[in-house]
């Protein structure tokens, strides 16, 4: 299934649109996720790399993920919403923050990732299987 989806930032100057992979949304309850958003985790969706375009005033973070590799956060230079989430170990897909869907309604996370990082106030929030 195709799935065409598009977003942006608060401000609206940062915007964007892809092709859902079909592969699964998921949370990932890391210290990563939670420094980057501010929050106890991200709700993550995954779009092909090669039919994501965008635009805007992009600003791009670059970290060493849990893997050891490059890692990238896409973000509004402008109001500092957080965009996108990329990393040289998946590099066919770009990961969308859930919230920044134009329509975040239609997704739901799937799975938990390093749910043993979940802070002591957010534990309601792991996806058990
Ligand atoms: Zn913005
Ligand atoms: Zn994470």
């Amino acid at each position: 299934m195709m799935q065409s989806l598009s977003g942006g930032c608060r401000c609206g100057q940062v915007r964007y649109q892809g092709v859902a992979t079909g592969g699964p949304m998921f949370r990932c309850h890391c210290r990563d996720c939670q420094q980057l958003t501010g929050s106890g985790h991200a709700d993550m969706v995954p779009l092909s790399v090669e039919s994501f375009s965008i635009t805007g005033p992009v600003k791009t973070f670059e970290m060493i993920g849990g893997s050891g590799q490059p890692t990238f956060s896409g973000f509004c230079s402008n109001c500092g919403s957080q965009i996108a989430r990329r990393s040289q170990r998946m590099s066919d897909r770009i990961y969308v923050h859930a919230a920044s869907l134009d329509d975040p309604s239609h997704h739901r996370p799937q799975k938990s990732l390093h749910s043993g990082a979940v802070q002591p106030w957010d534990e309601a929030s792991i996806i058990k299987d």
